[in-house]
């Protein structure tokens, strides 16, 4: 993996009418992902009620990306729109080149097997087997010798620091930290461009939240994309940009150091200064 360890923080773009990306090599800091226009509506008991209205946004390779904002502000739905596990009602999306949005479903599915990792909220793996079983089954859908994906996810287990015994286990028969972080494992699996996760941290106490964050800092910082919906400030902090979603749109952005670069005070102020002109 590249290591975009040492890149200073790119310059912000405007989160409404942003300039088209320039096109050319993409590179730390180019839109892996580019949405405009999108909308989103439900039609709930005969009334319809607009989630996402008009927004544009551009994700940025080699950025951990957070997105806040207030409970049912459509958080989790831009974040399937954005991963193609949703269809908006309206709008494009462009991820890494292509048009997600102009696919059919079977092409969608393929494009998102090979492209994004998904982290929930709850693990989501499958009860009856092994945490090693349930990354192996994952990686099984692309095509890759079953001896190829035992070596990758013995590293990538090794990486979140979970041993040979534990991988034997089940979910229920670890910590809610380890099975969050074999599930991260899974979602590893594929090398995909874009990590999205979805309040990972929401059903877990705040020293298994700690270990699932570190894993996302330490993939950051090995030049990993990511995406995570939070609610949550101190999950926040981890990312260089924090996006915020109200009444429909990106209302606001901020950017952040590296993480890495250990400034934590500084990072703190700034968010928090953030979120009160966003009125969090
Ligand atoms: P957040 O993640 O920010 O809390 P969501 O994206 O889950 O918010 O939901 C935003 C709004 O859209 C909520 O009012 C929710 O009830 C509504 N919503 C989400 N998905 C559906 C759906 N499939 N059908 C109807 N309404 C939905
Ligand atoms: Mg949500």
């Amino acid at each position: 993996m590249t290591d975009w360890n040492t890149m200073t923080d790119q310059p912000t773009d405007q989160p409404k009418g942003c300039p088209k990306q320039k096109s050319g090599a993409p590179g730390p800091g180019s839109a892996i992902i580019s949405a405009r226009g999108l909308m989103q509506s439900f039609d709930v008991s005969g009334h319809g009620q607009i989630v996402l209205n008009d927004l544009s946004i551009d994700i940025r390779r080699g950025n951990f990306t957070v997105i806040m904002g207030p409970s049912g502000a459509g958080k989790s739905t831009l974040l399937y729109a954005l991963a193609g596990l949703s269809r908006p009602t309206g709008g494009t999306i462009d991820f890494a080149g292509k048009s997600i949005t102009m696919m059919r479903d079977d092409e969608l599915a393929v494009f998102r097997r090979r492209n994004c990792g998904f982290v929930f909220q709850q693990h989501q793996l499958l009860e009856r087997m092994s945490l090693m079983d349930n990354v192996i089954v994952a990686g099984a859908l692309t095509m890759r010798s079953k001896r190829q994906i035992v070596e990758k996810s013995r590293e990538l287990f090794a990486l979140v620091h979970i041993d040979t015994e534990t991988q034997k286990r089940t979910s229920a028969q670890v910590s809610g930290g380890e099975a969050q972080r074999a599930s991260i494992v899974r979602a590893l699996i594929n090398d995909p461009a874009l990590v999205f996760a979805d309040e990972p941290t929401g059903a877990l106490n705040s020293r298994h939240a700690k270990t699932v964050l570190d894993v996302f800092s330490m993939l950051h910082a090995r030049g990993q994309s990511i995406v995570m919906v939070t609610h949550d400030r101190h999950s926040a902090l981890r990312a260089n940009r924090v996006l915020y979603l109200r009444d429909g749109v990106i209302a606001g952005e901020c950017a952040l150091g590296s993480w890495a670069s250990g400034t934590y005070d500084g990072r703190e102020h700034k968010l928090a200064v953030f979120l009160e002109e966003m009125g969090w």
